[in-house]
């Protein structure tokens, strides 16, 4: 014996359709079944962060349509995703800054 998911009332464990509400359980085991492990392989967390590592703020998308993840997580998330666009941003002008200070001190002095 297990419980109707609809009414609470007993019912046969093979059950299909509870013989109380008349409700179908086969949905409810569907439903079950997807929103645990039916999570499209691109929202899975290791591809959420590569695609953090990949594509920076383009990577949100798939943080905000996220269905496996809550209102709190998407926030940290989108902090992350910020933070490392932020540090990738400002070392990138690092290297810039410095690429030009190179060529200015080879034009000036020689190597
Ligand atoms: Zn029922």
């Amino acid at each position: 014996m297990k419980k109707c998911p609809f009414c609470a009332e007993e019912i046969q464990e093979t059950a299909v359709k509870c013989k109380h509400c008349g409700e179908f359980l086969i949905d409810a085991e569907l439903k079950k079944l997807k929103s645990t492990s039916g999570v499209e392989w691109y929202y899975k967390t290791p591809m959420v962060i590569l695609w953090v590592l990949l594509l920076g703020p383009f990577a949100l998308s798939f943080i905000l349509k996220n269905p496996q993840y809550s209102n709190a997580q998407k926030t940290t998330w989108t902090i992350v995703t910020f933070v490392y666009t932020a540090l990738i941003t400002l070392i990138l002008i690092g290297v810039i800054i410095f690429y030009f200070w190179i060529i200015g001190r080879i034009a000036t002095h020689g190597l």
